[in-house]
Formats: structure tokens, sequence, C-alpha cells
């Protein structure tokens, strides 16, 4: 009998190389609706030129280690297509028909560009690029060429989501049909972990605990991390919701976590016990997240086969939608 799913998902991430804790959630969660939804997941390649187009270097091994950790966090590709965006020739062809018909003040009004041209101008970086300012342009044709019906977003990413719905009512308008499909917001209830300086877990802060850290640099980011800083003594009374130890615990050790906090508020645990329990427990989580890795590490070509089987299967969908879109642009 066939499986009948609850819809099709899109989700992609920018190829960052090897993934950190506070991405493991979002793939973790991926995993998840893999039964439930026909899911695709692609590596957004052309998306990191928007900011890296002047080295390009390190994008296509980044992308191949990102395959590598969301194998080793749990995607499956006998169940959802992964494959590399630029693989996909009809996204570009899908993306220069749209950016005939979308109004520049659409793009402009987009919140998140004029902050991220003032960050990277701070860097020294001019972004100001065709490129950049089409980059929502470029996220909905990734989403609209394989008809998606839902997009798992955050909060901060629905403006972005409400861009691609819009070109959706532009475009069938325009050419009056129903070719495109507008898709939903799936949002994710996802709690995120903080970095060890209690800042947003990021590789440009180097904040960050790699999913699949060895025990060695488990130890160093668990000595790293911030702790209430009223507490020199073990017998000084604690405050454990402002200790980023005590929220991982609350992530990796949940069922010691409230004896903690007593243990912490009556000063009969001290810091350097509590850190070396949650490194005890981090590497239990990691240890088998590694193991995989380093499986899958010892088959390259198993990799490229992943990619390449995905890409046909995103081709061949990706083609239905142009084959519409040409018919009613008379193209
Ligand atoms: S005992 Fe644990 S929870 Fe309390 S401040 Fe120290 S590290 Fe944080």
């Amino acid at each position: 009998m066939t499986e009948v799913k609850k819809g099709r998902i899109l989700s992609g991430m920018r190829p960052t190389g090897k993934l950190h804790l506070g991405h493991l959630s979002v793939v973790e969660s991926w995993a998840a609706q893999q039964n439930d939804y026909e899911c695709f997941y692609f590596i957004a390649d052309w998306h990191a030129l928007t900011t890296q187009f002047d080295d390009t270097s390190a994008i296509r091994e980044a992308g191949r280690q990102m395959t590598i950790d969301w194998l080793a966090a749990g995607l499956d590709p006998e169940k959802s297509p992964i494959f590399r965006q630029s693989d996909i020739k009809t996204h570009a062809e899908l993306y220069l028909l749209f950016s005939m018909m979308t109004p520049l003040s659409w793009l402009e009004r987009v919140p998140t560009y004029k902050d991220q041209v003032r960050q990277f101008g701070e860097q020294g970086k001019d972004i100001t690029t065709h490129g950049f300012l089409g980059y929502p342009l470029l996220m909905a044709v990734d989403i609209l060429i394989y008809l998606a019906d839902y997009v798992p977003v955050g909060e901060d990413q629905l403006p972005h989501l409400e861009f691609a719905r819009e070109m959706v009512r532009r475009f069938n308008y325009l050419y009056n049909c129903d070719v495109l499909k507008e898709p939903q917001a799936l949002l994710a209830k996802i709690k995120m972990l903080p970095g060890v300086d209690n800042r947003k877990m990021s590789k440009s802060y180097n904040n960050y605990i790699s999913i699949t850290a060895e025990p060695e640099e488990i130890k160093e980011r668990c000595i790293q991390m911030i702790t209430d800083p009223a507490r020199i003594r073990k017998t000084d009374l604690g405050h454990p919701d402002i200790c980023t130890v005590y929220a991982y615990h609350g992530f990796y050790n949940a069922e010691e976590q409230p004896d903690i906090a007593c243990r912490c508020k009556a000063g009969e645990i001290g810091c350097f016990a509590c850190k070396a329990r949650l490194q005890q427990k981090l590497n239990e989580f990691i240890a088998p997240i590694r193991e995989r890795r380093r499986q899958l590490e010892e088959n390259p070509a198993r990799i490229d086969e992943i990619l390449a089987a995905g890409a046909e299967v995103a081709k061949k969908e990706s083609e239905k939608t142009m084959e519409a879109v040409r018919g009613v642009m008379k193209i």
C-alpha cells in the first residue's frame, strides 16, 4: 500500500562545513519530519555566493562536509532526496524569469537586507550586489520550483516566506494560471542552544561545539562555559537560571537538571563537578553521531552517489514545474 504523506517540505542550509550543536536541533527536526512528509533537502551553495563571491574555494567541500553531518544526524537519503542547489540548473532559469517580474521595491523592503549590508560594511565588505539584493528571490525559487506545501521556518524567516507567497500570487495573476502553489510555514518549535559564552551559537563567535566533537574539544568547551559569576566557592549560593552550564544540562541531562538546580542554589555542588557531569553527558550524546560520521567518511563515493541520486529526483521534479512555467509564459 502506498504511504500517504501530509505534503511536501523543502529545507536547505548554506554550506557552512561541519555542523555544530546549534544546527543539530534543526537537522533532528528535519529527520523527524521524514516519515510524515515528502522532504527535499538541499545545500544552498549558490546562496553562499551572495557573500562569498570573492573567495569560493571552500564552498564545495563545506557542502560535502555538511551533507556527511546531515546523514550522521539522521537524514535518510532513501526517504528524502539530498542535493546541491547548483546541480539543478532550473533554479537559475526560474530565478531569471522571476527577476523580470519582481518589483525592486519588494526586494528592498525585506527587513534583513539593510541590516546585513550594514553588518558586512562594518567588516569592510561591500555586498550591495544584484545577487545579494536578489537573495530572497532565489530563496523563493528554491521553494516554489518543487511546489512545496510547507517550509520549516523560524519566526524571523516569515518575511522571506511571505515574499515567496507574493511571488506566487503575482505569477499566477500575470499569466492567469494556477501553476505555482503558495507554501505554508511550518513554524519550528526549536529551543535554541546557546554558545558556550551564552551568546547565539555561531562559528564566527567561536563559541560552538561541533556535532562530532572529540572528547578533548568537549572538555575544553565545557571549561569555557560561563557560570554564575557570584559563585567563587562551592558553598556560595548559586543562580542556575543565569548559568550556561545549567542551560546545557536542560538539553543533554534533563533528568538530573532539577536536582542540579537545588544543589546549586543550596551551595552543595561546585561548578567544576557540574561541568564534569555535563562533559560526560555530552560525550554520551555525541559519541554515536561521531561514530556514524566516521563510517560515512570511510566511503566517500557513497556521498557522491547520494548527492547524484538526490539531484536526479530534484531535476525531474523541478523540470515538471518549469515546463508548466514556460508553457503559460509562452517562452
Ligand atoms: S553549579 Fe552548575 S548550575 Fe550552578 S553555577 Fe555552577 S555550573 Fe552553573
